[in-house]
């Protein structure tokens, strides 16, 4: 085994601390990772914070992972030591189900293994995360980064820019397509820059009046602030993308979709919507759909699609030892708009 640094949280209420643990040696078709910057997804908290299941404690979180390859097992053949590469949610699946082999790993029918808390194959434990400073992944779901791209700003289209980009490319948002993106945070923030580079027409919904001029510079061509009574009176949207955090009414934002739009859902608040009217629904064939990260092939092509388009997240970079006043900044909403730690930091 190799002993490895990390961050932990050891229940729902205490604050994430320094802890220590093993990473597998590298196996025959493994990749072992020097991590160097992990972003701070707000499943991240979720979990830690044990607001969806009771996680298994202690738990290391991070699924937004750049590192160098240092070394590599005998049958790998697409990365070398020294390759700079990514780690996003998964690092393991059946690879024979209808949707691994579809390339959807995430959506594995006996479950995939994510990249933190789940049942380790290999170790018999659980999984951890990206708060580490190593970490050992079979080849299938590691990712290359583009040389292009500035690898801290990278690391978190490992979730967010994947989860964003998935819906989009899905519901096939192009040029002529309207499209609302629903909470300007981490995911919100690179849902407007890929729906804009996909060329779509983009309104920002927020409930944060300070960030509309932030909105507009990373591409939203009108933002609504949703903070009390508000209503839609532009032209009808063909697609909205909800990324807020929390429980919130979704029946005002179907009423911006036209017909046959599509409001696709991607937080996971910790407790659930309240209801929706059906009839909003009904009446114009509009749809209301959940989209969840994107498989392995996907995310490669959604950082090719980064790097041809100049884009990556804008970023606080922090250390380590600031992840539990992270975690209360974004609870806040106040995050601009990802931070990613240097892994540098847990090094020492
Ligand atoms: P984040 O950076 O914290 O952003 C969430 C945004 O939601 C906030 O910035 C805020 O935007 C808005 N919001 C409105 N009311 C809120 C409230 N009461 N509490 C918190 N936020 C509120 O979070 P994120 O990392 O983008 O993640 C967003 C959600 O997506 C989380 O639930 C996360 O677990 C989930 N997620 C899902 C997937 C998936 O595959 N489906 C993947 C990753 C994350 P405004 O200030 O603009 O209103
Ligand atoms: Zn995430
Ligand atoms: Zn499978």
């Amino acid at each position: 085994m190799i002993p490895t640094r990390a961050y932990a949280g050891f229940g729902a209420t205490t604050p994430l601390r320094a802890h220590t643990i093993d990473r597998r040696h590298p196996g025959p078709t493994d990749v072992q990772i020097d991590i160097l910057f992990c972003g701070v997804c707000h499943s991240d908290l979720h979990t830690v914070k044990s607001e969806w299941t009771p996680p298994t404690y202690p738990c290391v979180p991070g699924h937004e992972i750049v590192g160098r390859a240092v070394a590599i097992g005998n049958d790998v053949k697409t990365f070398k030591i020294g390759d700079i590469v990514g780690v996003g949610c998964l690092v393991d699946s059946c690879r024979k189900c209808r949707s691994c082999k579809e390339g959807l790993e995430q959506f594995c029918e006996p479950g995939a293994t994510w990249t933190y808390g789940s049942k380790d194959p290999h170790t018999g434990g659980v999984t951890y995360g990206g708060y580490s400073t190593t970490l050992v992944v079979d080849q299938h779901f590691v990712v290359h980064i583009p040389a292009s791209l500035d690898l801290a700003a990278a690391a978190p289209l490992l979730c967010a820019g994947i989860t964003t980009y998935s819906p989009l490319r899905h519901h096939k948002v192009g040029p002529r397509s309207r499209v609302g993106v629903v909470g300007l945070g981490g995911l919100g923030h690179m849902g407007v820059k890929i729906a804009k580079a996909l060329g779509a027409h983009v309104t920002m919904f927020t409930t944060s009046p300070e960030k509309i001029a932030d909105a507009k510079r990373l591409g939203a061509d009108e933002v609504l602030v949703t903070r009390g009574a508000w209503a839609w009176d532009a032209a009808p949207l063909d697609m909205i993308l909800d990324t807020v955090a929390a429980s919130h009414d979704l029946n005002p934002y179907l009423k911006c979709l036209g017909r046959d739009g599509v409001m696709v859902v991607v937080g996971g608040p910790p407790t659930p919507h309240p209801p929706i009217n059906a009839s909003l629904l009904v009446g114009r064939r509009r749809m209301l759909a959940g989209s969840l990260i994107g498989g392995i092939e996907e995310t490669q092509e959604m950082l090719d699609f980064c790097a041809e388009h100049g884009i990556t997240c804008d970023i606080e970079l922090i250390e380590m030892q600031q992840i539990n006043e992270a975690y209360e900044r974004m609870l806040k909403s106040d995050v601009k708009y990802r931070f990613v730690i240097d892994m540098a930091s847990l090094r020492g």
